[in-house]
C-alpha cells in the first residue's frame, strides 16, 4: 500500500506542477527582474530542482518508508491521543489532517521566529523571484526538521497513516499552487482567499519587507493565520511591484547556485 501511495503522490505531484509551470508560461503575473548580477530563469530552477533531489534523497534515507510508514507502525504500537477517542474513520482523517496543517502554520512561524531556523528557512526566501520552483526550494536540513517534526507529531496525536499521505498531497500540491507565477482573475480570487492562500497573498510572505514577510505564514488554507492574528489582505505595494527575497542576498552565486544555497545557513550574513 505505502509503495502504491508513494506512486500517487509523485504523480499528483508531477501533473500540478506540469500544470502550474504550463500556466506561468502563458500567463505570468510577474516579470523576472533582471539585472546583470541576478540569476536567470534556468540558474533558478537548476538550484531549486537541485535542492528538492538532495533533500528527496536524503529523506528518503532517513525514513525508507516516509511519514506513512512510520505512520503505519505507529497505529500498530497504537500509541497517540486520536487512539482514545475512537471517532469515524473519516473523522479521524479530516481532525487529522487540520491538526497538521495547523503544525505546519506554527513550524513556519518557528522558523521565522528562531535566529537558527531562520539561517535554514532564509535558503526559501532568498530567491529573488516566486515561481512553483520556489516551493521545491528548502534545505535539505530544513526538510530534515520538518521530518522530525510531524514525526513527533504523528506519535503524539497518533495521527493515521491515510491521513499523512492525504496531507502530504495535499501540502505539496498547494505549495505549488500558492508559489506560481500567476495570478488568479480578481473574482476568483476574491472568493479563493475566503478559504485559501492564493498567489497574491503568499507573494506578500515573500516580500523583502520584513513586516509583511511576517505574515500569511500558512500553506493552504488562510484560516489559521486570520485566526492566529498574521493574516495581510495587501502589501504595501501592487502585486506586480512588491520587492521580492532578501535585501542580503542580492547576487545570483549566494542565492541560486545549489553549493551556494547549501551552505547559507553556515555564512555570516545572518538575519
Ligand atoms: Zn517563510
Amino acid at each position: 500500500m505505502i509503495d502504491d501511495m508513494a506512486a500517487i503522490r509523485l504523480g499528483v505531484f508531477i501533473a500540478i506542477l506540469a500544470l502550474m509551470m504550463s500556466l506561468e508560461w502563458l500567463f505570468p503575473a510577474r516579470k523576472l527582474t533582471k539585472t546583470p548580477q541576478t540569476a536567470t530563469m534556468a540558474t533558478r530552477w537548476l538550484g531549486n530542482f537541485g535542492l528538492l533531489m538532495i533533500s528527496s534523497l536524503i529523506a528518503r534515507l532517513i525514513l525508507p518508508l516516509g511519514l506513512a510508514g512510520f505512520a503505519l507502525y505507529a497505529t500498530n504500537q497504537q500509541w497517540g491521543l486520536l487512539h482514545y477517542l475512537s471517532l469515524p474513520l473519516w473523522l479521524n482523517i479530516g481532525v487529522s489532517i487540520l491538526l497538521l496543517d495547523m503544525l505546519i502554520y506554527w513550524q513556519h512561524r518557528l522558523f521565522h521566529r528562531i535566529p537558527s531556523l531562520w539561517r535554514l528557512h532564509k535558503v526559501h526566501h532568498a530567491d529573488r523571484h516566486v515561481d512553483s520552483s520556489t516551493a521545491l526550494r528548502f534545505h535539505p536540513i530544513e526538510i530534515i526538521a520538518s521530518l522530525g517534526i510531524k514525526a513527533f507529531a504523528i506519535v503524539v496525536l497518533g495521527i493515521p497513516a491515510e491521513a499523512v499521505i492525504l496531507f502530504e498531497i495535499l501540502l505539496n500540491g498547494f505549495a505549488i499552487f500558492n508559489h506560481a507565477n500567476i495570478r488568479l482573475p480578481a473574482n476568483v480570487e476574491k472568493l479563493a482567499r475566503l478559504v485559501l492562500v492564493t498567489q497574491v497573498l503568499h507573494r506578500i510572505h515573500h516580500s523583502q519587507l520584513m513586516a509583511e514577510s511576517n505574515t500569511n505564514f500558512g500553506f493552504s488554507i488562510i484560516w489559521w493565520d486570520k485566526l492566529f492574528g498574521t493574516y495581510t489582505a495587501q502589501a504595501s505595494k501592487p502585486d506586480a511591484l512588491i520587492d521580492i527575497g532578501l535585501t542580503q542576498y542580492p547576487n545570483a552565486k549566494q542565492n541560486a547556485w545549489l553549493n551556494g544555497l547549501l551552505w547559507m545557513p553556515f555564512s555570516n550574513k545572518n538575519k
